[in-house]
């Protein structure tokens, strides 16, 4: 193993530690918008994602005749029969006054903003003024995703960027959001189905967060499960370029079937240093996947393999879940798993049944244009929403003002609950789980 992937190793391993740390202290919530990160499957199929494009600007160096970063991924792509999906930006030339940080750190591009393809190059990239290499994208069977019009961050994020303007509001983003999504479906009627947050900066003011962003946007939140490292700078270009495909191979030289269901993430633009190490490596990075039989797809058509990242399509219970899942019916938490033998409580019934229609109602709760008084529920939380319909259509109830949403729902209550909602009763016995509940709401709906 090479000094380099040893480094990177370490600085991955550390970030995961961290990750998982942070994971163990958030509570998980049913949610009609996943992260998704994988998905689980059996066969040789991935995902790869390149942020932060379209670049008009020749990659960097240029062993490419001067062709635009974003031509050069595609047509690698293509040779290898495989589909990108490319998370786009809409036009950062907005983003100024401004001024570089230093070369080489995370502030290479601007110090208040974001710039993409570069500082005072905001005309290179982005939808808007690449419109030429979004119709390429696009003609070539490649799937496009959100990743904000102007990639300004949506809430504070002190640590890295303590410097960084945010946004205000989730009107604010979702205002953003929507420049884009509309963008792409006027000009090319092309509907945008996923959303990934610059920098993964969740918290946006007023007490919402990215999810509260996509729930209104109809949108599925991207993220990824492997680091293809094309952010990263290192102190040779052969160096990064080595670090785009070098943990693929790993991965695969210790268990072929590592990458199945994964999302890898790469870069349509400059890291750190200001070089374009995917349009080198990216080659190499696909004989590899190649050489294992895998397919490289959209994530969109990932996710037919299974939306989940817990239950596969050999699972019996697969049929049912997809079912609800796709009839709106908020069976899956935000991680993308189903977590099926954990037991399930009142809040989680609410929103399991109203979830999905709760998304306005949510929201004028948080405004405060709705007036909402349960003592053991913060108007903010995720549930909120969902539990105000299950008062109103549910039969589920208030006791001296308290909802109780953390309780272990009983089989007479659900019972009860089914009888008002779908006229009927439900022979069940014994404490319920998730696992309970998607078989009972399967039969409620006439699903075997
Ligand atoms: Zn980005």
């Amino acid at each position: 193993m090479s000094i380099l992937t040893t480094a990177i190793g370490l600085a991955k391993k550390a970030k995961h530690a961290l990750k998982d740390e942070i994971d163990k202290r958030t509570p998980v919530y049913l949610s009609p918008v996943r992260r998704i990160e994988r998905v689980k499957t059996n066969h040789r199929v991935c995902a790869m994602t390149f942020d932060d494009g379209p670049m008009a600007l020749p990659a960097s160096p240029d062993h490419f005749d001067g062709k635009p970063l974003t031509l050069v991924l595609l047509e690698t792509l293509e040779r290898h029969n495989a589909k990108g999906t490319f998370d786009i930006v809409g036009d950062t030339s907005g983003n100024y006054p401004d001024s570089a940080g230093k070369h080489g750190s995370a502030t290479w591009g601007g110090i208040a903003y974001d710039h993409y393809p570069d500082i005072d190059k905001d005309h290179f990239g982005g939808a808007v003024n690449c419109p030429q290499l979004v119709e390429r994208i696009l003609k070539g069977g490649h799937q496009i995703t959100n990743h904000t019009y102007s990639h300004v961050l949506f809430g504070k994020k002190p640590l890295v960027y303590g410097g960084r303007k945010h946004m205000d509001s989730l009107d604010e983003v979702v205002y953003d959001l929507s420049r884009l999504d509309e963008l792409l479906y006027n000009r090319y009627d092309y509907k945008i189905k996923f959303m990934r947050p610059p920098h993964y900066v969740d918290k946006i003011s007023g007490g919402f967060s990215s999810y509260d962003a996509c729930a209104v946007m109809d949108y599925q939140y991207l993220a990824a499960s492997f680091d293809g490292a094309g952010w990263l700078p290192c102190k040779t270009y052969e160096e990064e370029v080595e670090a785009t495909w070098r943990p693929i191979e790993a991965a695969l030289a210790k268990d072929p079937d590592a990458l199945c269901g994964q999302i890898i993430f790469q870069k349509d633009g400059y890291n750190m240093a200001r070089r374009t190490p995917i349009a080198d490596g990216l080659e190499k990075a696909l004989e590899i996947l190649d050489s294992y039989g895998y397919k490289v797809v959209t994530v969109e058509e990932l996710m037919n393999y299974s939306p989940f990242e817990d239950l596969g399509a050999d699972d019996p219970l697969f049929d049912a879940a997809f079912w609800l899942l796709d009839h709106d019916y908020t069976i899956v938490y935000r991680n993308n798993k189903l977590l099926l033998d954990a037991p399930l409580t009142r809040g989680e019934l609410a929103m399991m049944i109203f979830g999905n229609s709760s998304v306005d109602r949510r929201v004028d709760i948080i405004k405060g244009n709705r007036r909402f008084r349960i003592s053991d529920v913060d108007p903010t939380h995720p549930y909120s929403g969902a539990i105000d319909l299950a008062i109103e259509n549910g039969g589920m109830r208030t006791v001296a003002g308290r909802f109780s949403p953390n309780s272990v729902l009983n089989a007479a209550n659900f019972q009860a609950i089914c009888r008002n909602i779908y006229g009927r009763t439900p022979d069940i016995s014994g404490p319920i789980t998730h696992r309970t509940a998607i078989e009972v709401l399967a039969k409620m709906e006439g699903i075997e």
